[in-house]
């Protein structure tokens, strides 16, 4: 049996002997590309033997209908069975072994509770993942300083409903607690809220960051709809006076704070005035990022049993599409008010077109998912430094130039 160290991990799978799966089965975009990334996996076993386990949410929801449509996968591992894996591999992990970081070495990402206590009408994560359970702090705390030790400078907090951590095992959200705990971890310097619920979003939350040094005015915080009946009817809790709420807080305390939210579209109750209704109050929010999905009508949601998939995919397609291009004007409008200013930006790397050219972000971008800088610079800068850039112009629709001050 060979022990951890003797492993090497490899994130190319055709440099791997084993290819290891981890899945997204939560709405059908996730399902579909899990399947893809399986089915391509399973043409390179076919060509070179490599050994092909897939585990995740997906295996969680349909382990049995995969085990009989990809019958050339090695393994399906349900999530409880997930510690088994080292066994299945002939591994033994030695009870010191530590993560590892499969992000850029300067980024990690740090889960902090899994599951929900949520009852969304929409989603599939509860019955996948079950309640929500908090890790203690302390044990946090271990894992972040154990990051920085390995260098990393950014820390990406996540969770399914990171505004109610602690609440499980501490009794009252311990958000707060956590932070100011792991702002003191040296080698850290700045850190990124994911995940935030409209319902526990409150005046205190903006007042905290305001004062924070690292807590970065950044957050993700979908909303999902802004229309009451739609809001009911998706059982989030909260209303469109509370998201006026927060927008009003976030004005008082973090002007500059930037905010990614997502919405859904075509939800089965959704009507044409309520989409212009949402569109009206993505005008008004002006989000610098915003995700939007289409409805996904998911088997075992309260969504499921209670409507009919009503709007025809074509509707929903359209509705999306009037979402995104009014976002692009917004998030170039917002892009284009940063030219002149400086930020401090971490460097991510160097850009895929022109290799010299090194690519960072500012705090209000979160790595992959927003846009970037590409940094006009004398300097020869390496991953991980953190320097301060002037915006010099809008490069596209989704990312910005600037040259280091
Ligand atoms: S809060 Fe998020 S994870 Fe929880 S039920 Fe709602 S959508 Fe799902």
């Amino acid at each position: 049996m060979l022990n951890t160290t003797e492993v090497e991990f490899t994130q190319s799978s055709e440099d791997a002997d084993v290819i290891l799966i981890n899945t997204c089965g939560f709405i059908d975009a996730a399902k579909e590309e899990s399947i893809n990334t399986i089915l391509e996996a399973v043409s390179l076993k076919e060509k070179s033997h490599k050994k092909v386990i897939v585990t995740g949410c997906l295996v969680e929801r349909y382990k049995q209908e995969l085990e009989k449509e990809i019958p050339e996968v090695d393994e399906f591992i349900d999530l409880k069975n997930q510690t088994t894996i080292p066994q299945k591999l002939s591994i033994q992990v030695k009870p010191e072994s530590k993560r590892i970081i499969s992000t850029p070495k300067h980024l990690a990402y740090l889960k902090i509770s899994e599951g929900c206590d949520h009852t969304c009408s929409f989603c599939a994560i509860p019955n996948i993942r079950g309640k929500h359970k908090s890790k203690p702090i302390e044990k946090l705390v271990e894992e972040a300083k154990y990051l920085a030790d390995q260098g990393v400078k950014e820390l990406n907090i996540v969770s399914q409903d990171t505004s109610y951590y602690g609440t499980d095992i501490y009794g009252k959200p311990m958000l707060f607690e956590l932070l100011r705990k792991l702002e003191k971890v040296e080698g850290i310097k700045w850190i990124r809220l994911y995940y935030l619920y409209p319902t526990t979003v409150n005046e205190d939350f903006f007042k905290f960051i305001k004062d924070s040094q690292k807590v970065l005015p950044y957050i993700e915080m979908p909303i999902q709809h802004t229309q009451d009946h739609i809001l009911k009817d998706m059982m989030r809790g909260y209303r469109k006076k509370k998201l006026y709420q927060i927008l009003e807080w976030k004005e008082k305390y973090t002007p500059d704070m930037t905010i990614r939210s997502s919405v859904i579209v075509g939800y089965p109750t959704e009507k044409e005035k309520d989409f212009l209704s949402m569109l009206e109050f993505l005008k008004e929010a002006k989000f610098d990022w915003l995700g939007v999905f289409t409805y996904s009508h998911e088997e075992g949601t309260p969504a499921y049993e209670k409507h009919k998939d009503k709007i025809p995919k074509k509707e929903k397609l359209r509705r999306f599409n009037e979402v995104i291009k009014l976002q692009e004007d917004i998030t170039y409008e917002k892009n284009f008010q940063t030219v002149g200013k400086e930020f401090e930006v971490i460097v991510d790397g160097f850009s895929e077109e022109w290799e010299t050219l090194p690519i960072g972000r500012s705090y209000r971008s979160a790595y992959d998912i927003d846009g970037i800088i590409y940094i006009e610079t004398t300097q020869p800068l390496k991953t991980g430094d953190i320097i301060k850039v002037k915006i010099k112009e809008v490069a596209d629709k989704y990312d910005l130039v600037g040259e280091e001050v």
